[in-house]
């Protein structure tokens, strides 16, 4: 089954082609980041307008990359949410038009559901069920999966996603949106230990996270170095580093106490943050230690793209889900109420 896949919930247009016999065929992605740059986040209106503009031909750049014709395809996937509205509308709208030309199924697929499924597009895959960990501009939760659409929250941020501390710490050290691989760039610059930021939430139970607090942290150190002047480059990366410890030592906290509580020893990460090098190694080294496991996406698979939509709405095109007649999408969207699937594929 060959199955299209299209990505336009926020600021990237996504579209593969993902067939479930012989893997992924091609994927080709635009990211808006120039055009919402000079704003310093993204701009929805300006999103869905060059979300129109990109799709068509990078739909046409995948068929061609993949040698397919489109009487090959068997179905159209698209995110049908969460994100913004006019945008999600973009992808939902040329997704079922696209559909009802070719005579085939469309169907919308939840976007968490997408970055939780793509370390799937690797040649090493997780078995269920599993622990992910969802790292992204907008989320930071861990979920237990029991199979694709089983999944139980078991925490989450109580307010800013660790994607977005990485985009606001970027900002304080004068870095460009979006700023996760600029901080990690610095960090890498930076000597460990002369700053000690506090890791949010670790001496409480649970596994809820809370990254506003450290956000306040860094911006006082900031400040504290800053003085009357400018921030010195070996400042600017010190901080850095201690950010991106704090964050990576709270969330590898919470990952072991998550697989501990479930008696689990697979992990799977995803999501923008989830490509972060220092998060890979630390989350690695101390799940040695557990017997467990870690499964991530290739970097390109870890922010957004059209490949994990593609995939994961393959499978449930597979099982027989289609698109009701009625076009929706959902710029909120709980992942508990997503329809458990029996047969995966
Ligand atoms: P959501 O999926 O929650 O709707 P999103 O789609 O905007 O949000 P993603 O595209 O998955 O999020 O990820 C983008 C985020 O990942 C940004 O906040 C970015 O700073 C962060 N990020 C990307 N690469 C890295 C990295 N190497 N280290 C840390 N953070 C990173
Ligand atoms: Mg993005
Ligand atoms: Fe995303």
């Amino acid at each position: 089954m060959l199955i299209l896949g299209l990505e336009t919930s926020c600021d990237e247009t996504g579209v593969a082609l993902y067939d479930t016999e012989r893997g992924l065929l091609a994927h080709a992605l635009f990211s808006q980041v120039d055009i919402h740059v000079e704003y310093g986040g993204v701009v929805p209106e300006l999103a869905s307008r060059d979300h129109v503009r990109k799709t068509l031909p990078l739909i046409d750049e995948v068929i061609h990359e993949a040698g397919v014709s489109v009487t090959d395809i068997d179905g159209v996937a698209y995110t049908a949410g969460p994100g913004l509205v006019g945008a999600l509308m973009v992808g939902a709208t040329l997704a079922r038009s696209l559909a009802w030309g070719w005579g085939v199924p469309s169907l919308g697929v939840h976007h968490m559901e997408g970055h939780l499924l793509a370390p799937m597009l690797e040649p090493e895959r997780p078995e269920f069920p599993f622990i992910a960990l969802l790292v992204s501009g907008g989320h930071t939760q861990l979920v237990r999966v029991d199979g694709i659409g089983r999944y139980r929250l078991l925490g989450e941020s109580l307010d800013d996603a660790a994607g977005e501390a990485f985009d606001k710490t970027a900002k304080m050290l004068g870095l460009p949106y979006p700023g996760g691989p600029h901080v990690a760039r610095l960090a890498e610059k930076g000597e460990p230990g002369r700053f000690d930021f506090p890791r949010p939430m670790v001496n409480r139970p649970g596994l809820d996270f809370s990254f506003s607090g450290l956000k306040t942290y860094t911006l006082n150190t900031v400040a504290a170095c800053r003085g009357e002047g400018e921030l010195s480059e070996r400042d600017r990366c010190d901080i850095a580093r201690a950010f991106e410890e704090a964050v990576v030592a709270t969330l590898v906290i919470k990952c072991r106490r998550a697989l501990q509580q479930e008696k689990l020893h697979t992990l799977v990460m995803a999501g923008g943050v989830s490509a972060n090098a220092n998060l890979r190694a630390e989350l690695k080294r101390a799940l040695a230690k557990e017997r467990a496991e870690v499964f991530y996406p290739a970097p390109v698979f870890c922010t957004d793209n059209g490949a994990m939509i593609a995939y994961a709405g393959a499978q449930r095109l597979l099982a027989g889900q289609v698109d009701s007649a009625e076009a929706r999408v959902r710029p909120r969207w709980p992942m508990d109420e997503l329809q458990p699937l029996e047969r995966a594929g």
